[in-house]
Parts: structure tokens; C-alpha cells; sequence
């Protein structure tokens, strides 16, 4: 039996005692969770039970976004060693699969995530993980940091998708915690800088703290107008669409320049319209991006060498007794939450 915070069914949290298999492979390690952030599907699934196919039928632990100290390691493990900070990848594919033989394991049809049903995630103590989705933290980057690796790591998936040339100009749409870091993640991979539109002033206040991030005020300006006034009347060379509105897909397309790069990163609820010939008028490239493969040694690798500081992102940090408010605080959705997270390790 462990402690844990178990998602009863929509809406009943508890921390409370539950029963976890702990055995562990050869392949495997134990980690003591340190520090997991709460990220907005955790969040849709408490208040909404469901997002898309997958369901809340039984209790379910929830957390993703986690980082620990390595106490146990199993008999094949060469890279990892008791007392080891590390990070971990919340999926687990299937080795085996036609995906991950291709390098594309996140979209490997037998992945299990952690916190999505029926699997369940890692607010609790101490979890058993496949050593080859666990990753090294540098000394200088914190467990806070380090449980930053994950949603980071949509970033980077984003920024890779994009083909970024040095000195593109993007636009980002949606200044949320994967809006935010889409946009350090950019700059990193080659953007000279980074246009960042939200209905939200506190949300943009946050992101514009950052060098070359320029915020954009909706509807007191209109982005489109902005970058067309910003690249001599041709538009941005990336667009990162983050928001998953429908107006927001369409101000996706109006601002992106002639042959540039549309980038779908957020996720509308229900389906949504999209003017193809727009896309077509102007000949644009669109990616997709589902999680990430491959990166979060290079998402460690941006952190450790301080050319990316997430730091400023963590809005407020909660004891694990304390879980319960720690979503009640992100259902709120103040303006300048970006990522709140809980300290799992006591003292
Ligand atoms: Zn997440």
C-alpha cells in the first residue's frame, strides 16, 4: 500500500492509501518522486472525468510531469545508479512495435502514459520505471526543473517540427504553460524572436518577461496585422498554433507568411473548421505534433546550459498533503498561474 492522490470519478479527489504493484524488471529502476506538476490534462480530467476516447472508469493516480532520486536499480540497468537525480518520460511504448522501431514511439498505438486511463500516473511516493525512459539530472538543475522537462518537451517537439531557419519570426497563439514554453523552446532552436497573442494580460506578462518575446493583446490588437507590421508586410515564417480555438487556428493561417509553417500543437475539443484554401492560397506547410519522441535529453541538455530558464514559470509549489488545493488552485486558472507543482519528498 502507498500514499497517493487518487481521482476517484469527475470531480472526487483523495489522498489516500491505495494498492500498487512494485515489482520490478530487470530493465527497471525505483524512484522516490521528489517534485510533479500539475498539467492541464490532470486538471481536465478532474473536472471533467474524460478527455476524448479516454475515461475515468476506476480510481486512478493522477501526475505526469515528474522528477525523483533513483533508490533501486534493476539487475541490466548500467546507466542509472542509487541516488541518481533524474526525470522521467511519462510514456511507455511498446519496444517491440512498427512505432518505435521507427522512432516514433509517441505515436505507438500500445502506449501506456502515465494518468491516462487506465493507467495510472505518479503522485505518490515512489514508482517503478523503465531505466531507458529515465533521465540524468545535471547537479545544476533542480527537481522543480526537472518535472519542467516534460511539458518542455512538447516544446521541443514543436520547435523540431517547425524546420526553424536562424532568424525565422514566429507567432505563438495561446500564452498557457505549452504556449510559453512552444515560444523558449523556438528561440532556442533559431527564432530571432517570438510574437505571443492571448486574451489574457497576466498570461502575456509572464511570457514577455522573457528577451525577445513580444506580447500581443487580443482583441485590443490583431496579431496577423502585428507580424505583417513586423516582417515588412509578409507575415511569420512559423506559426505555433497553441490555443486550440477556433479563432485561433484562424489567425493561425491569416498570419503565417507565404510558403512558411503552421505548427497544431493545441488540441480543440471538438472538431473544428479549418479554410484550406487559405493554407493553400499561400502554399504553408502544417505539422502536428502528439507529445514527443526523442527529447528530452536535448530539452535537459537546453536547461542544464542556461540557455533556457523555466524557472520563472513555476507560479507556486505545494506539499504533497496539500495536492487537493494544489488543483483546486489550477481549476481556479488565475492569470498568472503558469505551472504549479508538488513536492512529493518530504523535507
Ligand atoms: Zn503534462
Amino acid at each position: 500500500m502507498a500514499k497517493a492522490l487518487v481521482l476517484e470519478e469527475a470531480k472526487k479527489l483523495s489522498l489516500r492509501e491505495i494498492d500498487l504493484p512494485s515489482g520490478m524488471g530487470p530493465g527497471d529502476v525505483r524512484i522516490a518522486i521528489d517534485t510533479v506538476g500539475v498539467c492541464g490534462s490532470d486538471v481536465h480530467y478532474y473536472t471533467h472525468g474524460k478527455i476524448g476516447p479516454f475515461v475515468v472508469n476506476e480510481p486512478m493516480i493522477l501526475g505526469h510531469e515528474a522528477s525523483g532520486t533513483v533508490v533501486e536499480v534493476g539487475a541490466d540497468v548500467a546507466h542509472l545508479a542509487p541516488g541518481d537525480r533524474v526525470c522521467m518520460e511519462p510514456s511507455i511504448p511498446n519496444m517491440t512495435s512498427k512505432a518505435s522501431k521507427l522512432g516514433v514511439y509517441n505515436v505507438d498505438p500500445d502506449v501506456r502514459f502515465w494518468a491516462t486511463p487506465p493507467v495510472h500516473g505518479c503522485l505518490t511516493p515512489s514508482v517503478v520505471h523503465p531505466a531507458a525512459f529515465t533521465y540524468k539530472l545535471p547537479d545544476n538543475v533542480s527537481f522543480a526543473e526537472g518535472a519542467m522537462v516534460e511539458p518542455f518537451a512538447i516544446g521541443m517537439q514543436a520547435a523540431a517540427r517547425a524546420k526553424i531557419t536562424p532568424g525565422d519570426v514566429a507567432l505563438v497563439t495561446g500564452a498557457g504553460p505549452i504556449g510559453i514554453m512552444v515560444a523558449l523552446a523556438a528561440l532556442a532552436g533559431g527564432c530571432a524572436k517570438v510574437y505571443i497573442c492571448d486574451l489574457v494580460e497576466g498570461k502575456l506578462a509572464v511570457a514577455a518577461a522573457y528577451d525577445n518575446v513580444e506580447p500581443i493583446l487580443i482583441p485590443r490588437e490583431t496579431p496577423a496585422d502585428v507580424l505583417r507590421a513586423a516582417t515588412g508586410g509578409w507575415g511569420a515564417d512559423v506559426v505555433f498554433e497553441c490555443a486550440g480555438a477556433a479563432a485561433s487556428i484562424q489567425t493561425a493561417l491569416e498570419a503565417v507568411a507565404p510558403a512558411g509553417c503552421v505548427v497544431w500543437v493545441g488540441m480543440p475539443v471538438d472538431p473544428v473548421p479549418v479554410d484550406i484554401v487559405l493554407a493553400q492560397s499561400k502554399e504553408i506547410r502544417m505539422e502536428t505534433v502528439f507529445r514527443y519522441a526523442n527529447m528530452y535529453e536535448r530539452a535537459i541538455a537546453l536547461i542544464g546550459s542556461g540557455k533556457v530558464d523555466l524557472k520563472p514559470l513555476i507560479s507556486e509549489t505545494f506539499a504533497f498533503e496539500d495536492s487537493i488545493q494544489a488543483f483546486d488552485r489550477a481549476v481556479e486558472g488565475r492569470d498568472r498561474d503558469v505551472k504549479l507543482q508538488i513536492k512529493v519528498a518530504q523535507g
